[in-house]
């Protein structure tokens, strides 16, 4: 999983001994020994993750990491500081200053490679989420700016409820409320019941460490915790056990001992990184189903209806059974607009979409696939079947007049249906050809006197 790393140091064996790491696991390595340096470098040049030394020449290391944060607010570079001394008061500040770890030096190299990793796939997806805001912001699929106001539900998991709470006590009082306490047994049961949580904090025990791991790649890996943020809480120093955890897809890890800062903005950082990555899956799911449907009458449109009835032609072929085709026309539409206004016809479209949808299986089709055309697919439909549906369609449009917000008194709507029969297992009609020919008996019915149904008399 290689990538673009760039190392701010002025100390030229700190610089060496990283690059040789990073290089061996095929990083691309840049290195700089100043905070401006670094500035300049980054002004033409878009790392996946830099490294910077606590001091510099020029600049605390923090100092230059609040800035490169600041000058990309959507788009974090990670960011892991360096340090020969490392407190808990530089772990808080580093943390303050937008970075995500400090590692102290010498570096662990066990450590170093299962952070590199985890980061490599965590900034993935924040790239992934930058492109998909920018598209949504275009297509306005969604409000990609609006902030999440729901409040974040953490769970503490630890061998004992005990522990659990201990933890949870740990926090801030304001910040309990939504935190929950579990053990491994009690919390599968509480995510059966109930709305996963956004962060797990799962304690590692230092005996028995392969439990809580266990646990943690449960997490990562049934459908419903998918998603949930996870942050190991080591019992021990070991650093195997914390690059396990990374491995297993913890977002982060914490020493059970750090203080309540340092714990307050670990969580922090999973949750935002947790809520940005629910944002970014809306508004996929928001921005396919705009793609697919028609937004004044909810129904879907032609892209998604044309695809969709090839695949209901292969099943009908493969099950041998019958399908229809039916193209369905709003008669003298043009007249309804002209006499009650546009947004009478609008009330019209929106109204024969529901009746239509009321009148029809869960299984059929429905499309709005032109301005007042509907198309209607039937699986497992005979040709008599067929007829009465249709039929049943007229009758729901024409046999009760339509209202509208603006028009005093109710008017009739009528609706032509042209049906073709899709054929059963041995022939195969193309999908344009049905079309064609539900369009022909569609143009039957109209010139019969419309308000009827016409079955198209080329059906295989
Ligand atoms: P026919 O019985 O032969 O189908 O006549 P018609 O008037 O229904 O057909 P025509 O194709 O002449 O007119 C269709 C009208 O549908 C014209 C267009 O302004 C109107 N229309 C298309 N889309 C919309 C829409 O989204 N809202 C409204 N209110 N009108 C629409
Ligand atoms: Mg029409
Ligand atoms: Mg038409």
């Amino acid at each position: 999983m290689p990538g673009n790393v760039l190392i701010v140091d002025d100390v030229a064996t700190n610089r060496i001994i990283l690059r040789v790491k990073l290089s061996a696991a095929f990083y691309q390595v840049t290195q700089v020994r100043s905070g401006r340096e670094a500035l300049a470098h980054l002004r033409r040049h878009q790392p996946d993750l830099v490294f910077i030394a606590s001091q510099l020449p020029d600049m605390a290391g923090l100092e230059l990491c609040r800035r490169i944060t600041a000058r990309t607010p959507n788009r974090r570079i990670p960011i892991l500081i360096t340090a020969r001394q490392v407190d808990s008061r530089l772990r808080v500040a580093a943390l303050r200053a937008g970075a995500v770890d400090v590692m102290a030096l010498p570096l662990d190299d066990v450590l170093l490679q299962a952070r590199l990793r985890g980061l490599m796939r965590g900034h993935v997806t924040a790239e992934e989420r930058y492109l998909s805001d920018d598209a949504a912001r275009t297509l306005c699929f969604a409000d990609a700016t609006h902030p999440y106001a729901q409040a974040a539900r953490v769970t503490m998991i630890a061998p004992s409820l005990q522990k659990a709470d201990a933890l949870r006590n740990r926090l801030p009082g304001r910040r309990r409320a939504h935190v929950s306490c579990h053990t491994g047994a009690t919390f599968w049961r509480s995510v059966a019941a109930g709305p996963a949580p956004d962060v797990c904090a799962v304690v590692i025990e230092a005996r028995a460490p392969a439990k809580g791991l266990r646990l943690l790649a449960g997490l990562r890996a049934l459908p419903d915790t998918r998603h949930t943020a996870i942050l190991a809480v080591l019992e021990g120093h070991e650093p195997q056990c914390g690059a396990d955890a990374l491995d297993l897809g913890a977002g982060d890890v914490i020493h059970e001992d750090a203080d309540t800062d340092e714990m307050t903005l670990r969580l922090d950082g999973l949750i935002l990184q947790k809520q940005l990555a629910d944002r970014l899956r809306l508004s996929v799911k928001d921005g396919l189903r705009a793609a697919l449907t028609d937004p004044l009458t909810g129904l879907y449109n032609r892209r998604y209806a044309m695809p969709q009835l090839a695949h209901m032609a292969d099943m009908a072929l493969n099950s041998g059974r019958g399908f229809a085709v039916m193209v369905a026309d709003l008669d003298h539409f043009k007249a309804i607009n002209d006499r009650h206004g546009h947004a009478a016809g609008d009330a019209v479209l929106r109204e024969v979409a529901q009746r239509l949808r009321e009148n029809l299986r869960a299984e059929d089709l429905v499309a709005r696939i032109g301005g007042e055309e509907f198309l209607i697919v039937m699986p497992d439909t005979n040709r008599q079947h067929a007829e009465v549906t249709a039929r049943r369609l007229c009758h729901a449009i024409g046999a009760r007049p339509f209202t509208a917000p603006a028009t005093v008194a109710a008017f009739p709507v009528t609706m032509s249906v042209g049906v073709a029969m899709g054929p059963c297992a041995g022939a195969t009609t193309p999908i344009e050809t049905l079309l064609t020919q539900a369009d022909a008996a569609l143009y039957g019915a109209k010139a019969c006197g419309r308000n009827q149904v016409t079955l198209s008399q080329t059906a295989a």
